[in-house]
């Protein structure tokens, strides 16, 4: 049994929350670099330099990328052979986010509750994904989330026989209907099957994937590609203000279903796609 010390978490991730919101992923720098080349809308092109600058100095200068520094969203992945010592687990994962988001100077933008919208202060509570799985480690995904791009996901629970035609009208429609506001490019996320939470939760998984990377299975590898091209002929383009680039990626990911169901989810995420992992 390998034992982990509630310490360990908090400080690592009080870590990941402070770097997840400075330092933007490789992948997805060079994915900006990529589409100078490809976008053709002058304005289009400008607005991604000056993302990538904005990445460099946020590195930099240790700042956020974006005032909006997210709902921390963490993915536990907890080995069968791991012991949690110190105390509890969930309040050290609050604690590290509390630490991080008061040492980072990140903006607290969590209320106690959806009406009386009082902030908490230290933007916990996160929101916390558990997974028992084989092994003796202990991943732990640090994802803060803006609300910008999250306002604009959507669930829809699709009838089996409108089928994958049915699939991507809605999740081009979507992006359609999203236009500026997620803050484009864009990265799509799109959980296929289970149930109504499950597909939600996959469209969220999907936005870790690395950029660059397509779904193993050739039939939704196809479907990412597909999806990729349409939502880029739609013209909204970086920032809203027209041109080729509007997502950088689609990621697809499905799950086994209800015969009388097609749930379909898509999780939309702005170009400050922010995210950091750690194993203990
Ligand atoms: S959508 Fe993303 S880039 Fe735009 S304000 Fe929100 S967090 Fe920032």
């Amino acid at each position: 049994m390998k034992k982990i010390k509630t310490q360990q978490i908090i400080e690592v991730v009080k870590t990941m929350c402070i770097e997840a919101n400075c330092i933007l992923g490789e992948d997805i720098v060079a994915a900006l670099t990529k589409t100078l080349t490809l976008e053709k809308s002058p304005m289009g092109k400008e607005i991604i330099k000056q993302l990538i600058e904005n990445s460099r100095i946020a590195k930099e200068e240790k700042m956020p990328l974006c005032q909006d520094t997210g709902f921390t969203v963490i993915f536990l992945e907890i080995g069968q052979e791991v012991q949690i010592m110190g105390g509890d687990l969930d309040q050290a994962i609050n604690e590290g986010v509390r630490q991080g988001y008061q040492e980072g100077c990140l903006r607290k933008s969590i209320v106690s509750d959806p009406f009386r919208r009082k902030n908490t202060g230290d933007n916990t509570p996160a929101v916390i994904h558990t997974t028992i799985v084989p092994g003796d480690r202990l991943k732990i995904v640090v994802a803060p989330k803006g609300a910008g791009s999250e306002n604009m996901s959507e669930i829809r629970m699709l009838l089996p026989s409108e089928g994958l035609k049915g699939v991507e009208n809605f999740v081009v429609d979507r992006v359609n209907r999203s236009g500026g506001n997620p803050c484009p490019p864009i990265i799509v996320g799109v959980g296929i099957g289970g149930t109504f939470e499950k597909c939600a939760l996959l469209a969220k998984q999907a936005l870790l994937r690395p950029l660059g990377t397509r779904n193993t299975d050739p039939f939704y590898a196809d479907l990412e590609k597909n999806l990729l091209k349409k939502i880029n002929n739609l013209g909204i383009g970086p920032m809203g203000l027209g041109g080729q680039i509007t997502a950088l990626e689609v990621f697809v990911d499905a799950h086994p279903c209800h015969i009388a169901s097609l749930p379909v989810a898509v999780n939309i995420q702005c170009h400050s796609a922010r995210h950091k992992e750690a194993i203990l």
